[in-house]
């Protein structure tokens, strides 16, 4: 007997009588992946991304409002204007978070997180929008107000967001 080799199960389903599918009541339902690989641009965010890789943390500001975008906007949403890139401290204060119990394991950084992580929403120093990352401490550490810095990855990672995450500081 060949063997399949996905985690499966078969269950018969009760027929009713006269049920004209009686014959197809028998069901297997198998476990499959779906894998997919596909080019993604960053466009206009790319060189935030290049800048992680030299350890610059980089957020954009409106020449005409001020107000300073991180993560970055190439445009100003209030004012219609392009933005200018500027470098900020990396320091901050976390506004608001998550402690996920369950990872999505979107890519193999998020699935290497072991659980339960922080998802924390950052005012950073210098900006004027919460910027949305890990969090890297315990659960019972976390709590709105408290400071936060940047830290760069000493790993390789696959997306150039998990170059960076935020630790506490001391
Ligand atoms: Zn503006």
């Amino acid at each position: 007997m060949v063997m399949v080799t996905s985690k499966k199960d078969v269950q018969t389903l009760s027929a009713v009588e006269g049920d004209i599918w009686a014959e197809f009541r028998q069901i297997e339902r198998l476990n499959l992946s779906l894998t997919q690989t596909y080019v993604h641009t960053l466009g206009k965010y790319s060189r935030f991304f290049i800048e992680l890789e030299h350890q610059r943390l980089l957020a954009t500001r409106c020449a005409t409002c001020e107000r300073v975008y991180a993560p970055p906007r190439p445009l100003c949403p209030h004012c219609v204007q392009p933005t200018a890139w500027i470098e900020l401290p990396g320091t901050g204060t976390v506004e608001t978070f998550s402690v996920l119990h369950f990872s999505p394991g979107s890519n193999a950084d998020v699935a290497a997180l072991p659980t339960p992580y922080v998802f924390a929403y950052s005012l950073l120093d210098g900006a004027s929008t919460l910027f949305p990352h890990l969090l890297r401490c315990a659960p019972e550490q976390v709590a709105i107000g408290l400071r936060v810095r940047v830290q760069f990855a000493t790993e390789a990672v696959e997306h150039p967001i998990h170059l960076i995450y935020f630790v506490p500081m001391e």
